[in-house]
């Protein structure tokens, strides 16, 4: 349930309202302040309140249900987008954010030789997978505690933070000195590890299931924030649908539709969406226009010898290029 309150209400009428609601009907509270108005959010079991008598009360301007089932990814409950800062990078705040790197971490040479030339060209986040989820378990499984080594050697080379895949909730010690932790596509419904998650304070980059709808995704956000980590960032990753010339079909209306539906900021993987290297520039391109905050794009410097996933990687020229005319096309739709 969402109430507004009218403008000019004391932080005293607010407080003082916001515990009797609490006490009176076992819910929680949040508190949303704007410059415009202030909205209180009721999550819990709100159906035996009776909206009249809290529509009486002489600070409340409206009162109304929320149908969803998500409530604090809900942008009824934060009408502003979330700005989620990390580093110097602000994500979320209309800026462009390019995450950008291996798929795999191979060897301190490779992450720290890429980590440099797409910072140059500017990237403002590494990523590269340390432990990865592969399809077949006799496919390169990533280098695991010495992947997240050599990502943290990379960034101390560069400056830039660091984003990389957690898959086991018995990982999450090692993640400590992570910037930004990646919930995968096979792991978006792991609920378990969302909940784990969802008690770090440490933004998330939660990526779409393969297979799952907006809604869905939406639900796995509100894990991670019920558990008390508000810092989640949505990734459209592509889904599978009947098309086979793609390795997944990017859903580029899932990016209004998440800005609409949700406040929280939205990052789009071309590289996993297309499989395929020359795709990654339109769709890179379409999603910004559709109004992404940023992209995640795989680069390789040797992408025919990449342990995983070469045929969708970029080289870091091609990278540099891209960034240009990313850049470019930002200062034209963003203004
Ligand atoms: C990845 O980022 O390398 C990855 C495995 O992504 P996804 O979970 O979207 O397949
Ligand atoms: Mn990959």
């Amino acid at each position: 349930m969402i109430i507004v309150l009218k403008n000019g209400t004391t932080p005293e009428q607010l407080r003082e309202f916001s515990d009797r609601l609490s006490s009176q009907y076992q819910v929680q509270v949040n508190v949303w302040r704007g410059t415009q108005s202030t909205v209180l959010g009721l999550l819990g079991d709100t159906h035996t309140i009776d909206i009249e008598s809290v529509e009486a009360n002489e600070i409340v301007e409206s009162v109304k249900r929320v149908q969803e089932p998500y409530k604090k990814a809900n942008r009824a409950f934060h009408p502003n987008d979330t700005v989620i800062p990390v580093g110097d990078a602000k994500i979320g705040d209309g800026s462009l954010q390019l995450i950008a790197g291996p798929c795999s971490v191979e060897s301190e040479e490779q992450i720290v030789e890429i980590a440099r030339r797409v910072k140059a060209s500017g990237a403002t986040f590494l990523r590269g997978g340390a432990f990865k989820p592969r399809t077949s378990p006799y496919a390169f499984q990533g280098l695991r505690e010495e992947g997240l080594r050599l990502l943290l050697e990379a960034k101390r080379a560069t400056g830039l933070p660091i984003v990389t895949e957690i898959m086991s909730v018995s990982h999450i010690d090692l993640f400590r000195d992570v910037d930004v932790i990646q919930i995968g596509a096979r792991n978006m419904q792991n609920f378990e590890l969302l909940k784990e998650v969802g008690k770090l304070d440490k933004p998330i980059l939660l990526k779409r299931g393969l297979a799952n709808t907006i809604e869905e995704t939406l639900m796995s956000a509100e894990y991670i924030m019920s558990s008390g980590n508000e810092k989640v960032i949505l990734c459209e990753r592509g889904i599978r649908t009947f098309e086979t010339y793609t390795r997944n079909t990017l859903d580029i209306s899932a990016i209004p539709v998440f800005k609409k539906l949700s406040h929280l900021p939205v990052i789009v993987d071309p590289s996993h969406a297309s499989g395929i290297a020359w795709m990654v520039e339109p769709l890179s391109m379409a999603a910004l226009a559709a109004g992404a905050d940023g992209l995640i794009i795989e680069v390789h410097n040797d992408p025919q010898h990449a342990r995983s996933d070469g045929a969708q990687s970029i080289t870091p020229a091609r990278f540099d290029a891209l960034a240009r005319k990313l850049f470019t096309l930002h200062r034209a739709v963003r203004g």
